[in-house]
């Protein structure tokens, strides 16, 4: 538990390991927010979250995807219709760049990404919620419970395509575990990553109003030069990035909009069906590759 007094201490000359540089680097605090510090390596433009007793396990429960928490999914199982139109979308962008073989998903959530791949792909999950799991495993997925460490990406062996949706920012170890995917991917294997940008116009004028600005959910905040450093780090080539537009849910873009104006309200189930294209140009989309 912070206190008052440590406050001014932690806003002026402060240095912390950069898992995107590699080293440690000065970090400057931008603003305080869910009880969290946000600082920012002033080399790349990391932003972390500093918090402490965090326990990730017990926070993706099926109430993170159902809407009862402000900062989750509102209504993400009613949303699959047009959830699995989005991801049809993800799998041919992807194919641009590696057409078949093995797909891993890390986050896989209920697994609506994968079932799309799975027409082109040979896929498996890892997914940290046991609900989340079970109803891709029902599915008839590969899915295993829990987090994608050493033990779990052994048991799924070597793969050609790795990917990060909206995952890399909630990861505590995020080079380490990036590491780790990159050992498993084939030679010319792809990791496609989505995230935030926060070195987008959006990103830099909202501050701590952002939309994707939620610790302790997301404890880091990339931007390209983070994301080019961490992954030549890597030794993975950054082979592409845009801001691509999405096809949303309606319940999600009025539940994200009530929760910034400070309303409360039920899930809003009817508009779960709806999709309406949206791109504020503050989250990108990246391709990494392994030498061949
Ligand atoms: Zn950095």
């Amino acid at each position: 538990m912070q206190t008052e007094s440590q406050l001014p201490a932690a806003k002026g000359g402060l240095s912390r390991p950069c898992p995107a540089c590699g080293r440690t680097t000065a970090h400057v605090f931008r603003f305080r927010i869910n009880g969290c510090d946000i600082l920012q390596c002033e080399d790349c433009g990391l932003g972390r979250t500093e918090t402490s007793g965090f326990d990730p396990a017990a926070y993706y429960t099926e109430d993170y995807f159902s809407g009862r928490r402000l900062d989750g999914y509102s209504d993400y199982l009613g949303a699959e219709p047009v959830l699995r139109r989005e991801f049809a979308r993800s799998v041919d962008f992807i194919r641009r760049y590696r057409d078949g073989g093995k797909l891993l998903e890390l986050g896989c959530a209920y697994g609506f990404f994968l079932m799309e791949a799975a027409r082109y792909f040979d896929v498996a999950g890892i997914e940290l919620s046991a609900p989340a799991a079970d109803h891709g495993r029902r599915a008839g997925l590969n899915v295993l419970q829990g987090v994608a460490d050493a033990a779990n990406l052994r048991r799924i062996g070597q793969v050609d395509v790795i990917v990060l949706f909206d995952v890399v920012e909630h990861l505590p170890q995020p080079r380490e575990t990036l590491a780790l995917c990159c050992q498993h991917l084939n030679p010319g294997g792809i990791i496609v990553i989505t995230t935030g940008d926060f070195g987008s116009t959006v990103a830099r004028s909202a501050g701590a109003r952002w939309r994707l600005m939620t610790p302790p959910q997301h404890l880091w905040f990339f931007t390209q030069e983070s994301m080019r450093r961490l992954s030549a780090g890597l030794g993975l080539a950054m082979e592409h990035v845009d801001h691509p537009w999405k096809i949303v849910p309606a319940s999600l873009m009025v539940f994200q909009l009530r929760r910034m104006l400070g309303l409360r309200g039920k899930g809003v189930t009817a508009a779960s069906r709806i999709g309406v294209p949206v791109n504020l140009f503050d989250a990108m989309r990246i391709v990494l590759r392994k030498a061949s």
